[in-house]
Order: structure tokens, then C-alpha cells, then sequence
């Protein structure tokens, strides 16, 4: 993408606290909002950590509802919209990581309930007005401002347990937003760096990671990282790597972080030579000779896997994955062609370099 001369830039309000220990700013951040009956919601994975919150916030709270899944069924979004109901609550607060965050969205969306996030991840879902909802097995997503978490905090010594292999899939998820942002329709100057400093601080931060998965410098870092992947995607447009990515979950019921981590490298190169601006900045924010190159380093080096293959998808599901992918057309700098994503996708298959 070339600078755009002409621009419309209007991120949307969100306050944010960053900062190890920040967890005890939370009964003051809430009493700021107004809030005074706030329900705790996690997955029953993160339940210790979610009474964590329930205990730091006391009688601002509402309890703990540890029920969020991945991909949000509806059952369990009306469900803790029931509970919220029940609870007298004014607000929902999310901990944990997408899951937990897409939760609180469900229940913002049925109850305009205001949210708040204390991400554990670096999915960046609290940076968006996109919700999605699963219903029979099919996800519908949207955007709504209402679902967007008024206060977000960032903890990242809530982060030091986060495995490190869910790290790296997570981390390389952030990065895929800033990518797509780099060579969005509606990108601007200031997406740009923010996109650019978050595949940099990600970059830097998940091998630091992968050798001390405790080191709360390189914690903070991936996280300030993933905040600013997080929050250029919910400015600014994806095109063929997130298609794909959803394609594939939703069709496939491939795992989230793990497919976009395999998908990256490929979608950089099928779209390297429409967007040079665009891998310029992604091969110097990697500090590598080119952007496509780069991500597939960085992602062996990390260790994620490198094939659809081990995540689970066979050969024979390839014409679906390409149809579901090239059903409608979408902003992409290069031409989405049935050919081009078949190719594409036997190479990500097999866990072949991207070309
Ligand atoms: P997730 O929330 O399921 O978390 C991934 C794993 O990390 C889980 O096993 C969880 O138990 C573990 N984990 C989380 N916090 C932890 C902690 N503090 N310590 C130890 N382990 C911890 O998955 P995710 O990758 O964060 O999010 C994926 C979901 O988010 C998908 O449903 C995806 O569609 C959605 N998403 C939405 C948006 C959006 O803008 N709406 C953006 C990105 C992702």
C-alpha cells in the first residue's frame, strides 16, 4: 500500500491501564466508570484466575461466571446474559483471552451492558467492535460499538502463565493484524506505526518468551504489542489471511491462534508483490531481508506448527476451504483468484516455505 494522501482516522474511545500490577488499579477504574456490580466472566480454564479478579475487586463484584467457550455458542451467551440479569450486575468483565472477551461481548450486544477486558492474550479481541456468535455450528460475526470494553487492562503478570506454546500461536496471531493492516484500503499514517512497533515488540518478545516464560519484561512487552496489533484491527479492513483463517475455523473447525500462525508467511507472499510499501515495513519491524521470509522464520523459530495438515485439515478438504475462501469478493491488495488460494493452501497443507 502506498501512504494513503487521503485518510479518515476516528479510532474509537477506550481507556487503557497497562502496567504490571495494574490489576490493583481495578476497584478504582471501576469506581471511575460508575461501576459497582461487576460479573466476573472467564473460561473454566482461567477460573482460579477469574476468582483472582472476583477477590481483587470485592464488593464491586457480582460474582464469577467461568463458562465462555471458544467462538461463542449462543446457548452459553444467553446464559450469561441470564446471569448477568440475575446478578443485578451493571457491567461484565472478561479475563482471559478471546474467548472470555467474546463472552462479554455477546452479553453487551443482548443487554448493551458496558464491558470491560483484562486480556491474557494477544488476541486483540478487546480492541475491536467485532462480535461473533456460533449458532448450529455456523459463526456469524458483526460490529457493534456497544461491544467494544470501555476500559481495558493490561496486566502483564497475569500473563506469566500463559503456556508458552500458546504464546507463540497467540503472539503470531497479533502480528497477522498489524500485517493486514499494513496493506489495508482504510489504513493511515497512524495505524501504520502502530502496526509496524506491534510486529516489532512481538517479534522481539516471543523467542524472549519461549526461553523465560516468566521474564515480566519480555510478558510486558508482547503484551504492549499485542495492544497495538489489537487496536490497528479494530481501525482497519483485513483481506485474504483473515478470510482464510475464518474460512477455515468456521468450515473446518481448525483451532484459532494455530491456523493463522500457519497461514501468515503464505498470505504475505501471495500479496508481496501488490503491497511493497507494506512487506517493507514488515521485514524491518522482523529485522529480516523480506516480510514473507521473515514470518516463516520468526514462526519455526517460535516452534508453532507449520502445516493445516497437523492441525488437522486433509487434501481432500481443500476445494471446500478454497470455495468457502473466494465465495464473496473483499479488499485485498492482490486479485483473489480460485488458482491463486488453491496453491496457497496446498502449500500451508503440506508445510511447504511460502513463494
Ligand atoms: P482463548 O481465549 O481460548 O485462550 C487460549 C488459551 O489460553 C486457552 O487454553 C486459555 O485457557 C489459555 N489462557 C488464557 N489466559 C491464560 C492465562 N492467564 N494463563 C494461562 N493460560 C491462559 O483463545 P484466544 O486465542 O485468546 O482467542 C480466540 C478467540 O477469540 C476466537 O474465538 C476468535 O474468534 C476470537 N477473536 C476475536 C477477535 C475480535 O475482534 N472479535 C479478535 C481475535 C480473536
Amino acid at each position: 500500500m502506498t501512504t494513503p494522501l487521503a485518510f479518515v482516522h476516528a479510532p474509537p474511545v477506550q481507556r487503557v491501564v497497562f502496567g504490571a500490577g495494574s490489576l490493583e488499579r481495578l476497584p478504582a477504574e471501576l469506581e471511575g466508570m460508575g461501576l459497582r456490580r461487576v460479573l466476573v466472566l472467564s473460561t473454566p480454564g482461567q477460573r482460579a484466575l477469574g476468582e483472582r479478579v472476583l477477590a481483587e475487586i470485592g464488593a464491586q463484584g457480582a460474582g464469577l461466571h467461568a463458562e465462555a467457550r471458544m467462538h461463542v455458542p449462543v446457548a452459553l451467551a444467553e446464559a450469561a446474559t441470564a446471569r448477568a440479569a440475575e446478578r443485578g450486575a451493571d457491567a461484565v468483565l472478561a479475563v482471559g483471552g478471546g474467548s472470555a472477551i467474546g463472552l462479554g461481548k455477546a452479553v453487551a450486544l443482548s443487554s448493551g451492558l458496558p464491558v470491560v477486558a483484562l486480556p491474557t492474550t494477544y488476541s486483540g479481541s478487546e480492541n475491536t467492535t467485532i462480535w461473533g456468535l456460533t449458532r448450529d455450528g455456523a459463526k456469524s460475526t458483526g460490529r457493534d460499538a456497544r461491544v467494544l470494553p470501555r476500559l481495558v487492562v493490561y496486566d502483564p503478570l497475569l500473563t506469566l502463565d500463559l503456556p508458552p506454546g500458546v504464546s507463540a500461536v497467540s503472539g503470531l496471531n497479533a502480528i497477522a493484524h498489524a500485517v493486514e493492516v499494513l496493506y489495508a484500503p482504510d489504513g493511515t499514517p497512524v495505524t501504520a506505526l502502530m502496526a509496524e512497533e506491534g510486529i516489532r515488540a512481538l517479534a522481539a518478545a516471543l523467542p524472549r518468551i519461549l526461553a523465560a516464560p516468566r521474564d515480566p519484561a519480555a510478558r510486558a512487552e508482547a503484551l504492549m504489542g499485542a495492544w497495538l496489533c489489537g487496536t490497528v484491527l479494530g481501525q482497519a479492513t483485513m483481506g485474504l489471511h483473515h478470510k482464510l483463517c475464518h474460512a477455515l475455523g468456521g468450515g473446518f473447525d481448525l483451532p484459532h491462534a494455530e491456523t493463522h500462525a500457519v497461514i501468515l508467511p503464505h498470505a504475505a507472499a501471495f500479496n508481496a508483490p501488490a503491497a511493497p510499501e507494506a512487506m517493507a515495513r514488515i521485514a524491518r519491524a522482523l529485522g529480516a531481508p523480506d516480510a514473507a521470509g521473515g514470518l516463516w522464520t520468526l514462526a519455526r523459530r517460535l516452534g508453532v506448527p507449520s502445516s493445516l495438515a497437523a492441525l488437522g485439515l486433509r487434501a481432500a478438504d481443500l476445494p471446500r476451504a478454497v470455495a468457502l475462501a473466494t465465495a464473496s469478493p473483499y479488499a485485498n491488495p492482490r486479485p483473489v483468484t480460485e488458482a491463486g488460494v488453491a496453491a496457497l493452501l496446498a502449500r500451508a497443507l503440506h508445510g511447504e516455505p511460502p513463494v
